[in-house]
């Protein structure tokens, strides 16, 4: 858990806001147009009398290993158990709770990345981790293997210290991404995001977020078995190797349906299916017909 003060640091000429507007401006937020949100850009448009902002992030790793039979697709570990939105949000509440009972007029807004923040910038000026080159936020604790949540409040709070950035010379995420979509971008400005992930060539968003009938054929060849996200770029990071650790958190379990699904089922799933089969699931955000276009592309590329 980390603290930050709010304040124009963060308006919209921070190094943060300046990497996200330049990302959109490249456009490699693909058609997730809820990212151009101007409320992002700055937090006091989210809640104008907020004072500070507190970024907590929960372990979700699992250690099961992704399975390696043609047969079958792989889903990221964040989603193989119950939806992360729950988990976090039942904790937010009660904290936010908390934080209202210790003085008279304190307000609260919780966020699971479910609002107009930008969770990542906020975790690392909240001192949790940096924005590695993968785009996602690192921890020291557990790798990148944590998903975010925000409190903004009215309360002040002591400020703890920003996060330095620990990728150094390291570029494994960039040589494993197999669509090429973590690209170097203009370093000329004084922004900590030297490195961005283009959603175009990102599996992870096709996976999820692209709702069109068919992926994009260049796509295809690359999906690695990949039909619900795509973990390569953090399975390769040195820092997951070295500090990831198992979550105490029991609603992190992978339900046992999602360790090894079979790409012939999903390719055929109904939506009676889908319903019963994803319960209290982020993957309820993949849609049946979804499901049925990844499993039967990654289906082209198995022998
Ligand atoms: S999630 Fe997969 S496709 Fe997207 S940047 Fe990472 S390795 Fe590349
Ligand atoms: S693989 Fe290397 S460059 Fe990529 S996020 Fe991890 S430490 Fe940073």
């Amino acid at each position: 858990m980390g603290f930050v003060a709010v304040g124009k640091e963060l308006g919209s000429q921070s190094p943060q806001s300046w990497g996200l507007t330049q990302w959109l401006q490249r456009g490699d937020h693909a058609d997730m147009g809820w990212m151009a949100d101007s409320r992002r850009l700055n937090i006091l448009q989210v809640m104008p009398e907020a004072q500070s902002l507190i970024s907590l992030a929960l372990n979700y790793y699992t250690p099961h290993p992704q399975p390696t039979q043609p047969v079958y697709g792989k889903i990221a570990r964040y989603a193989r158990g119950r939806d992360y939105h729950r988990v976090m949000e039942k904790r937010l509440k009660l904290f936010a709770r908390w934080l209202e009972e210790q003085q008279e007029g304190i307000l609260t807004r919780y966020y699971v990345d479910s609002g107009p923040i930008q969770e990542k910038p906020w975790a690392e000026r909240a001192g949790l981790g940096w924005i590695g080159k993968n785009g996602n936020l690192i921890t020291r604790q557990f790798g990148s293997w944590v998903v975010l949540g925000e409190v903004i409040t009215n309360g002040t709070l002591t400020p703890d210290n920003p996060h330095n950035a620990h990728c150094g010379t390291c570029t494994r995420c960039i040589s494993a991404c197999p669509t090429q979509a973590i690209r170097a971008v203009d370093r000329s400005m004084s922004s900590p995001k030297a490195f961005a992930v283009d959603a175009n060539r990102c599996i992870a968003y096709h996976t999820i977020e692209n709702r069109a009938e068919q992926l994009p054929s260049a796509l295809i060849p690359h999906l690695n078995g990949w039909i619900a996200g795509c973990d390569i770029c953090q399975e390769v990071c040195p820092w997951n190797q070295r500090f990831a650790q198992p979550t105490d958190i029991e609603e992190f379990q992978p339900y046992p349906s999602n360790l090894s699904p079979s790409l012939h089922e999903l390719s055929n799933l109904t939506d009676h299916d889908w319903n019963i089969r994803f319960p209290a699931s982020a993957l309820r955000r993949i849609k049946p017909a979804m499901f049925r276009r990844n499993a039967k592309a990654v289906m082209t590329t198995r022998p």
